[in-house]
């Protein structure tokens, strides 16, 4: 469970259809608010506190109030690109993407990086080279983006608080600017598409006198764009799980990762809870474009109920609990195979088995203290 990292998104936005959703969470961390508190002009969002309230007016609710209702009509990744540009007036984004046109021929690593050779989550040069996929975007869906794309700017300049100058002077954008914001839209959704992470709410259900352990869950609040996080490779068999806490995702290892190799996470269901590897293969081609050969696809690793552990609970669900030596045998023999065999601990330390162990383990020093 060591952190790798930790990153705030640089555009997150709460998921639009949950009807209780936009009182519950603040619309500028996405954390869930005891006590929110209004916006001063409109009935549709919530924050947690002053500073919420203030940062996320000035950094883009201000240009979104107006048009929210039209904005809650699209998803959370269309919504959160609306985010991207608004964080920005078009006068800084001139300046930022001929900036970044120099450098298309850079390397991915080299354009994530800024001058000081930091990845900073917060700058929009991050977001802009962020990959895209065009290429293997069917045409059909690019023309749906498109429509996408101009419904956006035109919410833009519906807003009024956009397109002003530096006095604070509104104007009606020409086509130069339409096009220009409007081509922004259509990199953005692009590569929200493919790199967007969803930010999720963990639930806990309590232990239970029937349940092996804690029941825990994860409920989708809304997504979140991260810049340093979507350089992360994928694994179905991933090294590191991802936490979100509000718009800030934590990345924590799952499993020991030998120094040299590569952090992955995975995109998709990992490969125990996703059995079967073409479906998981045709499932992140479809969303992600690539034909997945990770360690787990590439070796078919078996399903989840071939796994030692999951048998050992199945076993351990059919011996009876009050007889805690049997639990305490399983949980050696588990501990030695994982001590024994290297192949085997690095794929029993997954998400899930690690979770199964420790449910395992937590069992048999509850039984232990009861009964001996
Ligand atoms: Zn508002
Ligand atoms: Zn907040
Ligand atoms: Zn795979």
């Amino acid at each position: 469970g060591e952190i790798i990292a930790v990153e705030t998104a640089y555009s997150s936005f709460l998921k639009p259809k949950e009807p209780n959703s936009p009182f519950s969470f603040c619309t500028f961390c996405l954390a869930r608010c005891a006590a929110p508190i209004p916006c001063h002009e409109c009935t549709k969002v919530v924050f947690c506190n002053e500073e919420c309230r203030s940062k996320g007016w000035d950094k883009f609710h201000m240009k979104e109030c107006p048009v929210y209702s039209n904005l809650l009509e699209f998803d959370e990744w269309v919504m959160s690109t609306y985010r991207i540009i608004a964080k920005q007036s078009i006068d800084e984004l001139k300046v930022f993407v001929s900036q970044c046109q120099k450098e298309e021929h850079r390397s991915p690593l080299e354009q994530l990086l800024n001058e000081d050779q930091v990845c900073d989550s917060d700058s929009y040069r991050g977001v802009y080279f962020l990959e895209g996929n065009i290429k293997a975007v069917e045409m059909e869906t690019l023309l749906g983006y498109s429509y996408l794309a101009f419904m956006l700017t035109h919410l833009l300049a519906k807003s009024n608080r956009y397109f002003v100058t530096n006095k604070g002077d509104k104007y009606v954008p020409d086509e130069e600017d339409m096009f220009f914001i409007g081509s922004l839209f259509i990199r953005h959704i692009l590569a929200v598409t493919c790199n967007g992470y969803a930010i999720q709410e963990t639930h806990v259900q309590p232990y239970q006198v029937c349940g092996i352990g804690e029941h825990v869950s994860l409920v989708k609040v809304g997504g979140g764009t991260y810049i340093a996080l979507s350089m992360f490779n994928h694994s179905c068999s991933p090294s590191a799980m991802l936490l979100s806490y509000g718009s800030v995702l934590i990345c924590r290892a799952s499993c020991f990762i030998p120094s040299g190799s590569q952090v992955r996470t995975c995109y998709y269901y990992p490969y125990f809870s996703q059995p079967d590897r073409a479906n998981r293969r045709e499932a992140l081609s479809n969303f992600f474009s690539f034909f997945c050969k990770c360690d787990a696809c590439v070796n078919d690793y078996r399903v989840s109920a071939d796994f030692i552990s999951s048998r050992l609970r199945t076993e351990d669900k059919i011996i009876s609990r009050n007889n805690w030596e049997i639990t305490a045998s399983l949980v050696k023999e588990l501990n030695s195979l994982m001590e024994g065999n290297s192949q085997i601990a690095l794929r029993l330390t997954t998400i899930s088995d690690v979770t199964n162990y420790l449910n395992l383990a937590m069992e048999t020093i509850e039984f232990y203290d009861r009964y001996v």
